[in-house]
């Protein structure tokens, strides 16, 4: 049974319940882990309290800080097939996925040590005479950090490597289906030697310790990833205490391919943008836009390509795409599948389970493509989280962007045209958190990550994600302090 780490200390959890957790390629269990409730999350939080009030990690110089961040680096890049294994065991996607994802965790951990001791405030103009004033930046105290399952350990490295550099304390609490690589993670933080009570790991469902975690008084900063439905709850639960607030919600990301594109780029990117992880990613293109011209032949060369995409287990080689994360989570993309239709969609391709046998006890959805959709339709408006990709058309820029901004979530979008003035004149007017030019997916530690409108406030990676965990504080001196004898 794997255990909560608390206080330095691996524990169980106090009721003794404990959680299996699923293969979503075989449904056959992979591990048995604490299930922890309110008792645990609120020894945990008293932990990062303590740990956070008693002031050695806070005021550890930020280059040591730094260095044992860096160590947490080094032995993810160590142990990286190992995580990658528990991620595609856990979640179901491609060994290729993992491996690339341990790698940008590494980097982002990397990024943060090297970031730690670079702020040393500044020394800003008093207008008062004879004094001095300084600006600083301190960490924010205690974190509750809460993850989603389709990037367990990614998300994660997102909220730790930035709370830690900054001198935070936290309490991590992955998907209650997905916490092994967090699990893993956290042992090697233990290696690296960062103190005890500063990093603690909560396992349990979302509803009750999750729910803790953002309505406590003990805790100063909530930093949550998932669906827009739970960030509400954490938003209203952070509202308490007024805690700070950062928000990664959902997307209904907009590709956007005009008739000047390149052709089989835009084609081959289009694929990759949805059917990556299986659809199972925050800014997935599940909203594929295209020009009117280039309309037929764009939807024939992907339908033609989607029907040959493999399904199959992650640790096959030659898998493109594994299966959905759960029995639910499939029901539910298929009902979006159901509604695509009764919206009068046309269903090109997918739709279904596929039939091969050895994809039965898996729970695999084909991918599926609905065409001559409207912007009015819940499938273009709703997240739908899964292998499923709506083809509009457009005729002029103006619509194009009109259509890509009519939507509540603005998290990322993407324009394909190699007429680079109007690719640069889009993706100003485009309201979302990242816009890729002829590309579509990359982001890396160094560049901010989050959404406008319902996906999300605040920012992950880059300086911004590390300014996140810091509050900002003015130092004013009096030089030359004398009385003042207004109430003489
Ligand atoms: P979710 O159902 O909202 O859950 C996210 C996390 O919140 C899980 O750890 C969950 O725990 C926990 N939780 C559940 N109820 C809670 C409550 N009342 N209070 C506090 N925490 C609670 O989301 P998901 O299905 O795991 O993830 C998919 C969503 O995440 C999608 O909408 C996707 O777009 C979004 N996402 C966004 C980004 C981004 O960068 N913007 C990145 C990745 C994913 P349990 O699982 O244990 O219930």
């Amino acid at each position: 049974m794997t255990k909560m780490y608390i206080n330095g200390q691996w524990v169980a959890a106090a009721s003794g319940c404990t959680r299996t957790i699923i293969n979503p390629f075989n449904q056959e269990s992979i591990a048995e882990v604490a299930e922890g409730n309110e008792t645990d999350t609120q020894l945990a939080i008293d932990a990062a309290r303590e740990a956070f009030d008693k002031g050695g990690w806070r005021h550890m110089p930020g280059s040591e800080r730094g260095k044992l961040v860096l160590k947490i680096a080094e032995l993810i890049e160590r142990d990286q097939q190992e995580l990658a294994e528990l991620e595609t065991l856990d979640t179901g996607k491609t060994m290729t996925e993992s491996l690339a994802d341990m790698a940008d965790i590494a980097e982002v951990f990397r990024y943060y040590g090297g970031l730690a001791d670079k702020d040393g405030g500044e020394v800003i103009e008093s207008p008062i005479p004879e004094s001095r004033s300084k600006v600083v930046r301190e960490p924010v105290g205690v974190c509750g950090q809460i993850t989603p399952w389709n990037y367990p350990l990614l998300q994660g490295s997102w909220k730790l490597a930035p709370a830690l550099a900054a001198g935070n304390t936290l309490i991590i609490k992955p998907s209650e289906i997905t916490p092994l690589t967090t699990i893993k993670v956290t042992e090697l933080i233990e290696e690296a030697g960062i103190p005890e009570g500063v990093v603690n790991l909560v396992l349990g469902s979302g509803a009750e310790t999750g729910q803790i975690l953002a309505e406590s008084h003990s805790v100063d900063l909530i930093s949550f990833t998932g669906g827009i439905e739970t960030g509400r709850k954490v938003m209203t639960a952070a509202a308490e205490n007024f805690k700070k607030i950062a928000l990664e919600l959902g997307g209904k990301n907009p590709n956007i391919v005009f008739a000047d594109a390149d052709f089989e780029t835009a084609v081959d990117q289009a694929m990759n943008a949805i059917f990556f992880h299986a659809g199972q990613v925050c800014s997935a293109g599940a909203r594929l836009l295209v020009q009117e011209e280039l309309y037929d032949d764009f939807v024939e060369a992907l339908v033609e390509r989607t029907r040959h995409i493999k399904l199959g287990s992650g640790f096959d080689d030659t898998t493109q795409s594994g299966p959905l994360i759960s029995k639910e989570h499939r029901e539910k993309v298929e009902r979006y599948i159901e509604v695509g239709v009764d919206e009068g969609a046309d269903l090109v391709v997918g739709g279904k389970r596929p039939q091969a046998e050895e994809l039965q006890s898996g729970f695999f959805l084909e991918p599926t493509i609905f065409t001559n959709c409207q912007p009015s339709m819940r499938i273009v408006q709703e997240e739908t989280f899964g292998p499923l990709l709506t083809v509009e058309r457009f005729n002029t820029e103006e619509e194009a962007v009109q259509t890509a901004n009519d939507s509540k979530y603005g998290l990322a979008g993407a324009v394909w045209t190699t007429d680079i003035r109007k690719a640069e004149r889009v993706a100003s007017e485009l309201r979302m958190g990242t816009v890729w030019i002829n590309d579509f997916h990359p982001y890396f530690a160094q560049a901010p990550w989050g959404g406008y409108k319902s996906s999300g406030i605040g920012r992950e990676l880059g300086k911004q994600g590390l300014e996140e965990y810091t509050e900002v504080k003015h130092v004013f001196e009096n030089t030359n302090p004398a009385p003042l004898n207004w109430f003489k």
